[in-house]
């Protein structure tokens, strides 16, 4: 899958290139003395890199952790989010990535004790307040963990740090890794659903529902917390009806009692990655459909954002207690992206 590996200078000797590297025997080796010099440049084309991305190995320095967007949250007041890794394996024609960065390529920031570090300060600045770190911001939570082992990494960190709560986003299976940990009590697996129909249009190479149902029943009956993440919602011909059938497909296999939190939240993209989006797919519907913008961010019309919000909300609080329900409906003015991916 991967034949071209980028590795900056300072990071070659480092314990998880060295691993990352011997999965890959074929691949080409390139030194790099920074990875923006891959990255970066402007003129790359993310949808030709899309089809075989390189992988670049590179040291993450500073900003490692960072405000969660305004009115993001599951439950708590203090919300962080952090990258290991930019960019992600399958192709959602929405997810914001393709109008964020210009390269395709999966970073991969190698040096987790650092990203481990201030996440510690983070929980040491709280003065015993609970704070939550999302994981899949710029990426999929798990879809690469066979290559990055983040979650080996991560999980025996916030074990023991019981006040800090961290979420992994996903919409893979990719489960193996946290089959061979205990479930610990401050860790959500939460994964993002869309009806089947819209997401066989919209979502490539994402596995199929029933697969993700099958992954998370397999954490549930291992006692592992469950997240369900339905955003962003999307308009479709046949919206009402698909979250419907969505919804009861979901809740006649997974147990109201092993849900940590449910969330969902509006379509809408900051307007300059709206308009990279569009530069890359012009002739995607759902990028030339009936969008407006609204205080610098494109998203359906308002009265039709509403009706759907509203109309999921009626359908999903059928089968969720509003206790767990913390629907992302964050103030737009942040001009930020406001969809964790995953
Ligand atoms: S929306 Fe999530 S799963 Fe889809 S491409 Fe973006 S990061 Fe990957």
């Amino acid at each position: 899958m991967i034949d071209t590996i980028y590795i900056e200078d300072e990071v070659r000797n480092h314990p998880k290139v060295k691993a990352i590297c011997g999965r890959f025997p074929k691949a080409r080796l390139i030194p790099c003395a920074r990875y923006g010099e891959i990255f970066n440049p402007k003129a790359q084309n993310f949808r030709l890199q899309k089809r075989r991305p390189a992988l670049i190995l590179a040291k993450k320095f500073g900003r490692f952790v960072l405000q969660a967007p305004r009115g993001y949250g599951i439950g708590g007041e203090r919300n962080f989010y952090f990258s290991h890794m930019l960019n992600c394996m399958y192709d959602c024609r929405y997810c914001f990535l393709q109008g964020m960065y210009r390269s395709a390529h999966f970073v991969v920031f190698v040096n987790f004790e650092d990203f481990q570090t201030a996440i510690e300060e983070k929980i040491k600045e709280s003065g015993g307040e609970e704070s939550y770190f999302f994981s899949g911001y710029d990426c999929d939570s798990l879809a690469l963990d066979g290559l990055t082992h983040f979650v080996d990494s991560f999980l025996p960190f916030f074990a023991g740090r019981p006040r800090a709560w961290v979420e992994l986003r996903t919409k893979s299976v990719q489960i193996q890794a946290l089959l061979k940990h205990n479930p610990i009590p401050n860790c959500i697996v939460a994964f993002s659903m869309t009806p089947p129909e819209i997401g066989a249009r919209l979502e490539e190479k994402v596995p199929p529902l029933s697969k993700r149902l099958e992954a998370m029943k397999r954490l549930e009956e291992r006692g592992w917390k469950l997240g369900l993440r339905f955003d962003p919602l999307m308009d479709h011909e046949h919206w009402k009806e698909a979250y419907q059938e969505l919804f009861q497909e979901v809740f006649r296999k997974i147990r109201i009692s092993s849900l940590h939190s449910v969330s969902l939240g509006p379509f809408r993209l900051p307007k300059a990655v709206y308009e990279n989006m569009y530069r890359l797919y012009p002739d995607e519907p759902l990028l030339s459909g009936p969008l407006g913008e609204r205080e610098g961010m494109v998203s359906y019309g308002r009265a039709v954002e509403r009706e759907i919000v509203d109309s999921v909300t009626r359908e999903l609080l059928r089968y969720v207690p509003k206790e767990i329900f913390f629907p992302c409906l964050v103030n737009k003015s942040d001009g930020e992206p406001i969809s964790i991916s995953g």
